[in-house]
């Protein structure tokens, strides 16, 4: 038995496994946070709705949205309704995010992310 080199493995992967707020974008802050309804409607392909009841018709793997953020920024990794479409399509890492003690990720939306397993 060598629990000392365990432990010493172990206390390096505490500092990876130890992500805060400013580890993230934003947007993928924005993205987990705000109330959204993603809702496919062909693969790879869905209708986001945002907090005021907005439609976006969102290609996950295009990266593309309808949204005013894409058309006059297109930031790199995509907008808050390409983020929330990914994450809940498995296109993006939730984990780090729900590793996170200061991310509110309690959405409905997560459920079957298996969220209390990390927390
Ligand atoms: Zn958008």
């Amino acid at each position: 038995m060598s629990s000392r080199a365990e432990a010493q493995g172990g206390s390096n992967e505490a500092e990876l496994d130890n992500p805060s707020r400013e580890d993230f974008e934003d947007r993928t802050l924005r993205a987990v946070e705000q109330s959204m309804v993603v809702v496919q409607v062909a693969p790879g392909m869905c209708h986001v709705y945002s907090q005021d009841g907005t439609q976006y018709t969102v290609d996950i793997y295009l990266e593309a949205c309808g949204c005013d953020d894409m058309f006059y920024r297109e930031p790199e990794g995509g907008c808050k309704h390409v983020r929330r479409a990914k994450l809940k399509h498995g296109e993006m890492d939730l984990e780090p995010l729900i590793r996170c003690p200061n991310i509110d990720i309690s959405h409905p939306m997560f459920e079957h992310l298996a969220v209390p397993e990390y927390r």
